[in-house]
């Protein structure tokens, strides 16, 4: 993990792009933080917050390149993004419910086919029949 002395090696604009990144990529309840470091949960002293429980960095600096995050704000976005979720797996389960549909209709299709196919093979085989018939009839003729 950087120190604060690499973060001051940094270019006004890198470091305003990393606090971006950051600030992005903070939704739900936070796995690890941007620095690479743990998330533990911290339950505020202060008075002003006490009794407040964070998600926050092991390794946390107000320097915005690590992850504090209120507690019930990442379990309010984490259900959010889950309930997101269970909408787009049903629109999923849905549609490969029409696709069911489809194939058995397919399915239906193909065997009806095979029986107008048997069927066409039972017809040549009568024409087939029928031709040497004429043929033979002709023969006597001549
Ligand atoms: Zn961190």
């Amino acid at each position: 993990m950087p120190d604060d002395d690499n973060y001051s090696d940094l270019d006004g604009s890198s470091y305003i792009n990393m606090v971006y990144a950051v600030n992005d990529s903070n939704y739900g309840i936070p796995e690890s933080c941007p620095c690479g470091s743990q998330i533990t949960v911290e339950i505020s002293t202060k008075e002003a917050g006490i009794g407040k429980k964070y998600f926050v960095c092991k390794d946390f600096k107000n320097d915005g390149l690590h992850r504090k995050k209120e507690w019930n704000e990442a379990i309010e976005d984490e259900t959010r993004r889950l309930k997101e979720k269970i909408a787009d797996n049903e629109g999923r389960l849905c549609s490969l419910g029409v696709l069911e549909y489809q194939v058995d209709r397919i399915d239906k299709a193909s065997q009806s086919n095979d029986g107008n196919i048997a069927h066409l093979g039972y017809q040549i085989d009568g024409i087939d029949k029928a031709m040497k018939e004429n043929t033979d009839e002709i023969a006597q003729l001549g």
